[in-house]
């Protein structure tokens, strides 16, 4: 589901517009919708269809476009104002942008302090062969055949044992 901002018409970058929070008049707010209609209502009774239209942001664009915001000196959210309240007086529903951005990195925060589990290891033996001849060393899976070098088999003098991660649904084994 995507989230809907006002866009100026005919501008490569998005340029939403601001609004001030309400009568108290706490700030600028960054105004987005959760469905296209609302934003265009927003649009029209704001008188504004001449100028923008309404865009559609997917999540991780709306998280940056939050971030700009806040950057930039927007502290409020105003999410599905309607235009005729706000003329009325009647203060729209705002979020705190760093305080939804805080919750989001503490989220985020919480899965670094507990990484996710390493994919249980298991040990395989590997084959190091030798080849006496030119001295060249080749490493094979255990229990396949030597494989040739210098016109000969190679000789096996060691076995090295590695981890690799233990896959549900190795085939073959
Ligand atoms: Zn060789």
């Amino acid at each position: 589901m995507g989230i809907y901002v006002i866009a100026k018409k005919n501008v490569a970058d998005l340029h939403t517009e601001v609004l001030h929070a309400g009568k108290g008049d706490h700030g600028e707010a960054a105004i987005a919708f959760t469905s296209a209609g609302k934003a265009r209502n927003y649009i029209a009774a704001s008188g504004w269809s001449d100028v923008n239209t309404v865009a559609e942001l997917a999540p991780v664009d709306f998280l940056q476009w939050l971030n700009t915001n806040y950057h930039s000196g927007v502290q409020f959210l105003a999410v599905n104002p309607v235009r005729d309240e706000q003329e009325q007086g009647i203060a729209q529903p705002v979020l705190n942008i760093k305080e939804e951005l805080s919750e989001l990195a503490a989220h985020l925060q919480s899965k670094l302090d507990e990484p996710a589990a390493p994919p249980p290891m298991e040990t395989r033996e590997i084959d190091v062969f030798h080849c006496g001849t030119c001295g060249a060393v080749m490493r094979q899976p255990a229990g396949q055949s030597p494989p040739l070098c210098c016109d000969h088999e190679m000789h096996k003098p060691a076995v090295d044992r590695v981890q690799v991660p233990t896959h549900a649904n190795t085939a073959g084994k």
